[in-house]
């Protein structure tokens, strides 16, 4: 088992004609045992920095330690790590069988083991009627298990899966991500695990690292990421369904302050707790977000009202999503499936002051996670 600290790492990618800045100064502590998604929409630099983990790209500029050894100049054979790639680099020369024990052949594992662990990655990943055949005879989905299942195998220090359920279709990748998390408890060894789907990351991860343009965005568990977002991406990247933001003025109404929105149809009163730091920045415009479970339809103390008509209603077994229009403007909120609307209904939503987000609308800062974490402290 093994940590993995990344200190100020950065990738630049030089061609002839430009330059590109893939991971810019990311700094990440991956605990011994943890298992860590890397989540973020594509391009943001998630495959280049597994690659640079595990020794296939060089580093511009920074230091990766596993285990609190320096591996910058360590060959990918040397770093105990396993990859298993989105682009599935399987031995064509090989069958499937050959190809998922290639890797323990290669180190001289002894043969009994390499059957028990064999024995045990095929089961997993139902590839019993495949293994007598070549890659090329595979479908994208079939080549993706695998070769999960030859990186699975080695049960090194530290496994890097890269989308490994990008390629299936909905079953299977439900029972093999339950697989793969079932792998980790027993294991017990690192995971990094890359992803484009928050669902994904939600359900694997004891933490996640939140990337975007390159850069690290924020690294927290699931409830730490849907509370308290440093920003308006990560707000809106993670929980389903999405945060609803609003875009509203600062209005004084008979001596209240009221954040104001959606042509005047929706009126936060502005929380004591914001109060001091709203007025300090000395700004009129914020934006707000309100995530979809953080609606009721009873109001309690502490609670703002929120009207509107009933646009869509979706039943979904075990929650229904009302989208109420205000003012022009979508508000999604998630029910109990035991309540029902019609579409043109009238009706109230009332949401806890401090569950709101406040943002700066230019910068996206998340303004109400900067005043939690100080009273916090
Ligand atoms: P992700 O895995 O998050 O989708 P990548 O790490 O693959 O993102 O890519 C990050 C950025 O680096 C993208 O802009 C991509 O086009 C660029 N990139 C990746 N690999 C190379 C390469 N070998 N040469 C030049 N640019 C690259
Ligand atoms: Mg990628």
């Amino acid at each position: 088992m093994a940590s993995v600290t990344l200190k100020n790492i950065s990738k630049t990618y030089i061609s002839k004609k430009e330059k590109v800045k893939a991971v810019r100064d990311l700094n990440l502590e991956i605990k011994d045992g943890e298992f860590m998604c890397l989540l973020g929409p594509s391009g943001c630099g998630k495959t280049t920095t597994m690659r640079m983990i595990v020794g296939l790209e060089d580093i511009t500029a920074g230091e990766i330690f596993i285990d609190q050894k320096l591996v910058n100049a360590m060959t990918p054979q040397d770093r105990n790590v396993a990859m298993s790639f989105e682009t599935y680099a399987l031995y064509t020369h090989l069958s499937v069988k050959e190809n998922i024990e290639f890797p323990l052949k290669a180190k001289k594992v002894p043969k009994p083991e390499i059957e028990k662990r064999f024995k045990r990655v095929v089961e997993m990943l139902e590839l019993e009627g495949l293994l007598d055949r070549s890659p090329s005879q595979l479908s994208g989905g079939q080549q993706q298990r695998v070769s999960l299942a030859r990186a699975l195998i080695r049960e090194p220090a530290v496994f890097l899966l890269d989308e490994p359920l990008s390629h299936l279709d909905v079953t299977l990748r439900t029972s093999t991500r339950a697989q793969i998390k079932h792998l980790h408890d027993e294991l017990k060894s690192t995971f990094i695990y890359v992803t484009h789907d928050q669902l994904e990351a939600v359900s694997l991860a004891d933490r996640i690292a939140v990337m975007n343009f390159a850069l690290l965005q924020q690294v927290g568990t699931r409830l730490e990421l849907l509370d308290f977002p440093v920003n308006k991406f990560v707000a809106d990247f993670i929980g389903e369904p999405a945060i609803n933001f609003f875009d509203c003025t600062l209005e004084d109404e008979d001596g209240v302050k009221k954040l104001v929105a959606a042509d005047g149809q929706l009126k936060i009163p502005v929380p004591q707790m914001w109060d001091k730091e709203v007025t300090k920045l000395d700004k009129k415009e914020f934006t707000i977000g309100i995530r979809p479970h953080d609606l009721y339809l009873k109001a309690e103390a502490g609670m703002a009202k929120i009207s509107g008509q009933v646009d869509v209603f979706e039943f979904l077994g075990e929650e229904s999503h009302v989208t109420l229009l205000i003012g022009g403007e979508w508000l999604t909120a998630v029910v109990n499936p035991n309540e029902e609307f019609d579409v043109g209904d009238s009706l109230d939503f009332f949401v806890p002051e401090d569950s709101i987000h406040l943002f700066d609308v230019e910068t996206g800062h998340c303004i109400s996670t900067e005043i939690k974490l100080k009273n916090k402290n």
